[in-house]
């Protein structure tokens, strides 16, 4: 494979799942999506392929990416899926920055999950330490399942318990090129705080908030907010 130019690499989102089950024993996983092999791989196993060309940071360390020779950037837009309309929509003359700008911008890339088995009190003691008012649940795999909230705890009023017995089935997932503009809506229509942000085999990859979203339109009109 002819060397390529550091702006032709694919740039692979590295997601970091972080999965709470059982009594509260927290175990986490550092994956890519690898588009040629349709399926989510830990980093270090992608390190160790011929096509695995470094690692890169973001300026503001929040995200890292894998560098991809296997792949050229235009190629690996080009086989993101398109994404279903979520809403009637009027017509547009133009499109907005928010139709421009995919959730992959703006969700979280290290997510704490649950897993359906975690006891309440665990849960109420990973939502305050972590500062957290929801978080999706997800199966073996760390596909969605559901999401479980502050509320939903309030719900039971101290009733033990675990959280499959508490949790909303997951509905709603967006796809990272899924734009912003569909991430408002479907949040809207449906009522939705988070949304899981989920790679093409199903896997959580981000959670988009609707804090996330004020947070870019904020900084859209200018102003600056704490990262
Ligand atoms: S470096 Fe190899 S394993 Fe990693 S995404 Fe590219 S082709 Fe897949």
């Amino acid at each position: 494979m002819a060397d390529r130019t550091f702006e032709d690499l694919a740039k692979l989102p590295i997601s970091v799942r972080r999965v709470c089950a059982g009594e509260g024993v927290l175990t986490s996983a550092a994956e890519v999506y690898c588009q040629p092999r349709e399926r989510s791989l830990d980093v270090d196993a992608c390190e160790g392929c011929a096509d695995y060309a470094g690692l890169m940071l973001e300026l503001d360390g929040r995200r890292k990416y894998v560098l991809c020779r296997r792949l050229n950037a235009e190629t690996a837009r080009a086989l993101q899926p398109s994404i279903p309309p979520i809403a009637r929509r009027l017509p547009v003359d133009n499109p907005s920055p928010g139709d421009r700008t995919p959730v992959a911008q703006i969700m979280t890339t290290d997510v704490i999950c649950v897993r359906e088995d975690l006891s309440l009190t665990a849960l109420a003691t990973l939502l305050l330490e972590r500062n957290l008012s929801g978080v999706p649940v997800v199966d073996l795999a760390g596909r969605p399942i559901g999401v479980i909230s502050k509320t939903d705890l309030l719900r039971r009023d101290g009733a033990p318990g675990c959280v499959a017995e508490v949790m909303t089935p997951m509905s709603f997932v967006l796809h990272p090129e899924a734009s912003v503009s569909q991430a408002a809506a479907l949040m809207a229509f449906e009522g939705a705080h988070r949304l899981p942000v989920v790679s093409d085999d199903g896997k959580v990859v981000g959670l988009v908030s609707s804090l996330d979203l004020m947070r870019w339109l904020g900084r859209l009109d200018g102003y600056l907010t704490r990262a």
